[in-house]
């Protein structure tokens, strides 16, 4: 008997592998692999879920009011132009159905974001990969990469699973040099990891141009991963598009109340970025001092590691999964040779750099 086939741009797709929460014994470890809030969520964000416990049989707001307020009054943004998300995975889906199909080419830097190739290939795009410098976004690559099919780009910034950063300058001349009928996505999950007053403008881009779209999401500082919530800021036209086909209630109502309480609770968001600031460096310096490893430098809550001496990436992973750590290898994206490893409590961090240097000097 012959089962549906899959349309063939379906068929080719490699399955997103989420970073995994046991060891291969089974054990319950420490999970330094999908770039959490280790200090979890925030106390108001956790009261404002658990009071929704008695609206369980109601559909949420479809508009998700409260909270496109909420971002606008944050951001200085118009509410009307805010879209939200089932996680900004969603969102980035979003962006290529309806700006990238069958003939288009979707485009995207070496080392990105592993969701940006599923969502092109899902709706029958290509993918178009530039290559990077030093395993940072080169913008004189993209560009140079752009051609008359080129629909969609996506940037993560800091980008993922690389954490480097392109500037304000950076950012703006790639919009400049794109063509007005490319939607330009500037993926901001780790934004908030940035230095205080640094911003690397894309904002501000998404209020003034037609063809920038802006993602943020609850998953990553604001520790709210588990309700999957996230969002966008573009031009009237862009959102208007990305409503049509998104699921109708597609944002919990737990969900958004937490998303509102998480959004005004600054300290909790200060309290973290400086904690990753001041481990995120102690780690780096740590792993450079290692003779063949070497931190490529991050701005978001993780740092890739080059395994570039004698103790591969692969037996690291291995033996950090004996010693209950989990983190991320990446053979699937161009990386046999790196581990990506999220920042931790600083129990975490220090326990996970002892490992990676009692290997190293075994090796
Ligand atoms: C984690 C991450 C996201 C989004 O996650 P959601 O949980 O779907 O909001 C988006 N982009 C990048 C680059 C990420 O690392």
């Amino acid at each position: 008997m012959t089962a549906p086939a899959p349309k063939p741009w379906i068929d080719a797709i490699a399955p997103y592998l989420p970073g995994r929460t046991t060891t291969d014994s089974g054990v319950r470890a420490t999970k330094l692999s999908s770039n959490e809030n280790p200090f979890g969520t925030g106390a108001p964000a956790r009261a404002a879920y658990a009071a929704e416990a008695g609206t369980l049989d109601r559909y949420p707001d479809p508009g998700a009011t409260l909270l496109r307020e909420a971002l606008a009054a944050k951001y200085g943004l118009d509410p009307t132009r805010v879209i939200y998300g089932t996680g900004s995975d969603e969102i980035l889906h979003l962006a290529a159905g309806a700006f990238a199909g069958v003939g288009d080419e979707v485009l995207q830097v070496r080392y990105g974001f592993s969701v940006y190739e599923i969502a092109a290939r899902r709706v029958g795009a290509t993918l178009v990969v530039a290559p990077d410098k030093d395993y940072a976004t080169d913008i004189d690559a993209l560009l140079a990469a752009v051609t008359p099919k080129t629909r969609v780009v996506f940037v993560a910034n800091p980008n993922n699973p690389t954490g480097t950063y392109s500037n304000r300058s950076d950012i703006a001349r790639l919009h400049a040099g794109l063509p007005a009928d490319c939607l330009l996505v500037i993926d901001q999950a780790y934004a908030e990891y940035l230095a205080p007053g640094a911003d690397d403008g894309a904002l501000e881009l998404a209020r003034g141009a037609q063809n920038v779209l802006v993602t943020r999401t609850f998953s990553k500082i604001h520790g709210l991963a588990a309700e999957r919530i996230g969002w966008g800021y573009g031009s009237a036209p862009v959102i208007t598009a990305l409503h049509k086909i998104r699921a109708p209630f597609n944002v919990t109502t737990a969900g958004q109340a937490a998303a509102v309480a998480a959004l005004g609770d600054d300290a909790f968001v200060d309290r973290s970025r400086d904690h990753n600031a001041t481990w995120r460096a102690w780690f780096a310096t740590t792993m450079n001092a290692i003779d063949g490893l070497r931190a490529v430098p991050s701005e978001a809550n993780f740092s890739l590691i080059l395994f570039e001496g004698r103790l591969t990436a692969q037996a690291a992973f291995e033996g950090l999964m004996e010693r209950g750590y989990i983190v991320r290898w990446l053979p699937g994206q161009g990386l046999p040779h790196a581990l990506r490893i999220t920042i931790g409590t600083e129990e975490e961090t220090r326990g996970v750099a002892a490992a990676i240097a009692d290997m190293a000097a075994a090796a």
